[in-house]
């Protein structure tokens, strides 16, 4: 369609070009015609002047009696003109012929009809013209020597007239010839030129049609065309213009007016591409305010998005310009630190919570209201060299620092280059394929930090699920109790290495660090979809009947049953294997140590089904 519209266009100009030319050509051939017939007409009549100069001359008396000398008078004059003198007859009053004369030779064959012609005439001259054979004939009275009056006829030929005139018929058409020519190529050229400018255009058009906004055409040509472009560039810079504001609408949050979680994904993609390039480092923090939900509970939503909007401003004032601040979620915040290694990126994690711990922001009834917020800390490519799991270590730093006591900055601690199975994005790649064996496998890569305990998730999860049996939970939880028993320690994946292996006891702040493993596998799982019902297992685990353990201190019926049977079954899978410290327990001392601690440690109903369960059967079998 698009082709034969163009197609048409160009015939259509040619056409009209070619015609134009035409009209052109016939009007300035009609008029040369024109101009050249004048001309003739011209000869013709200067040539009948000096025919009449002739007679004129025949008039004077003539001394020769046949009338040579008159015939070569005349002769002689008219030679002088521009006519071709066929012949002269020169006959007495009765006409008889006297004379003839031929121009050119009598003897020549083509020209003796043309002589015998002439006499022949010329007995019957009477003095009228006439033509005969293109041989135009005059007669004319003369008087001769004798007195007598005699008639002298002369015949000339227009030959050198229509000669020219032929001459002229062959320049017209040469130069009607050369200027079709001309004109056809002419025309070319300019539906050519009229062409390529509308092709480009059109060119362009396709390219805009593709998403190109970037393109503009030439307005170089003063015409239409060139007002076209014109209008169509100005289009271009108008579309550009408005896509520019929508982009950077659909990049921005509109509260606090920092980037918006998408572009900071797409900003992080680039950035990571980028840093692979050069081989550069690259930190990202993630930030999330404490305890907000009591601020808005409290002061109310409006003082809330307030606050939320001065910590956009201080933030973006705290960091450098090259840096990315990005609004991650309600009250979560991201920040893209390129070139910036993990302890740089510490101290500007530091220095932004200081800066907001110090602003004064404000509450319901303008009361001043402390506002603190806690930040974990990524680095590419020493924690992840993936995005997801970049943004998975800062993520599980930040849970460090909330479970630490909030209002810090924590590192990721796994690093990659220690141990490169600690990757959460491998972690979390794993975590999407929810069959048991992979599951399996993450446990066995759980275990292996603990260089002793080979084999403690699956012996932990088999007993877990007969005990869940036992316990009369329905079979899809027992499937739970059995995942959750395998993966309890996936935390464990985001802690420094040595930690767990320490010979020497452990520190407080070492202790306050193994304990967030909990919250950590929590943070770690979460994010698979699959495997939301191992959560409880996971994060409470650790909690004690009594109320005594983490991360939550829950107590009794409050822990889920899933953690209070794997509580039971972790502890007695431990007291049963070697450990490099101490030697391991007998079945039967470590159900004694179960039974001591029922109640406290251990839910007293669990423990007493775990001990019937373990009695049943073989215990030296039983143990891991
Ligand atoms: P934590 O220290 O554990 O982070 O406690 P928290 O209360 O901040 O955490 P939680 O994630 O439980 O609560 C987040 C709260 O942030 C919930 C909601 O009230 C608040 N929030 C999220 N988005 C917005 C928002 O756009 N405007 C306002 N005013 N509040 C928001
Ligand atoms: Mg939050
Ligand atoms: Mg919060």
């Amino acid at each position: 369609m698009h082709k034969k519209h163009r197609t048409s266009l160009e015939a259509k100009l040619c056409v009209m070009t070619i015609g134009l030319l035409f009209a052109v050509l016939l009007g300035v051939g009609h008029y040369a015609m024109g101009q050249q017939k004048a001309a003739l007409l011209e000869q013709q009549r200067q040539a009948f002047e000096a025919l009449a100069r002739a007679v004129a001359v025949a008039s004077e008396p003539v001394v020769s009696h046949n009338g040579a000398s008159v015939g070569q008078r005349i002769l002689d004059d008219l030679n002088d003109t521009a006519l071709d003198i066929e012949y002269i007859v020169v006959s007495d009053e009765t006409g008889k012929p006297l004379l003839a004369r031929s121009q050119r030779s009598e003897h020549h064959p083509a020209r003796a009809p043309l002589v015998q012609k002439a006499r022949r005439i010329a007995g019957f001259v009477t003095g009228y013209e006439d033509v005969v054979n293109n041989v135009y004939r005059t007669t004319l009275p003369i008087r001769m020597a004798s007195g007598r009056s005699g008639l002298v006829s002369v015949g000339f030929s227009l030959n050198r007239v229509n000669s020219a005139i032929e001459e002229m018929q062959t320049n017209i058409l040469v130069v009607f010839a050369v200027a079709f020519l001309v004109g056809i190529v002419g025309a070319l050229l300019l539906a050519r030129s009229i062409s390529r400018q509308l092709r480009k255009l059109i060119e362009t058009a396709r390219a805009v049609a593709h998403g190109d906004l970037s393109r503009t055409v030439s307005e170089d040509s003063g015409d239409e065309v060139g007002e076209l472009s014109h209008a169509f560039n100005c289009m271009m810079s108008a579309l550009r213009e408005s896509q520019e504001k929508l982009i950077q609408r659909a990049n921005t949050d509109s509260l606090t007016d920092l980037y918006n979680h998408r572009y900071f994904q797409e900003r992080l993609t680039a950035e990571l591409s980028r840093a692979a390039r050069y081989k550069h480092v690259l930190s990202i923090l993630m930030i999330d305010i404490d305890h907000f939900k009591n601020f808005n509970d409290w002061h109310g939503h409006p003082s809330g998005d307030k606050a939320l909007r001065e910590l956009a401003k201080i933030m973006k004032a705290e960091v450098r310009d090259m840096d990315v601040v990005a609004r991650y979620g309600g009250e979560e915040f991201s920040v893209i630190l390129p070139e910036t290694d993990v302890e740089d990126a510490f101290a500007a994690g530091e220095r932004l919570r200081l800066a907001v711990q110090r602003h004064c922001f404000y509450g319901k009834d303008q009361e001043t209201v402390p506002l603190t917020i806690s930040v974990g800390v990524g680095q590419y490519p020493l924690h992840s060299i993936e995005r997801e799991g970049l943004i998975m270590a800062a993520d599980m730093a930040l849970y460090r620092a909330k479970s630490t006591g909030r209002n810090k900055t924590c590192r990721f601690e796994q690093q990659l280059r220690d141990n490169p199975a600690g990757d959460p994005y491998r972690v979390h790649v794993l975590l999407r394929a929810t069959d048991i064996r992979t599951v399996e496998a993450l446990a066995s890569a759980i275990d292996a930090k603990h260089h002793f305990m080979t084999g403690h998730g699956k012996a932990v999860a088999s007993h877990a699920a007969k005990l869940a049996e036992a316990l009369g939970m329905p079979t899809e939880e027992c499937d739970s109790v059995r995942l959750a028993s395998l993966l309890r320690d996936i935390g464990q994946l985001a802690l420094p290495d040595g930690i767990l292996v320490k010979p020497e006891p452990l520190t407080p702040e070492d202790r306050e660090i193994v304990s967030s493993h909990p919250t950590l596998g929590h943070a770690i799982v979460e994010k698979s979809p699959g495997m939301k019902s191992m959560l409880p297992g996971i994060l409470h685990h650790h909690e004690n009947y009594d109320g005594s353990g983490y991360p939550f201190g829950l107590a009794g019926e409050e822990i889920p049953l899933v953690a209070r049977v794997i509580a039971v079954v972790d502890a007695y899978c431990s007291m049963t294997a070697d450990r490099p410290h101490r030697a391991k327990l007998t079945p039967e001392a470590a159900m004694a140590e179960l039974e001591r601690c029922t109640g406290k440690q251990f839910d007293p109903e669990v423990v007493k089904a775990f001990v019937t369960i373990l009695k049943a059967e073989d215990p030296n079998q039983l143990a891991a």
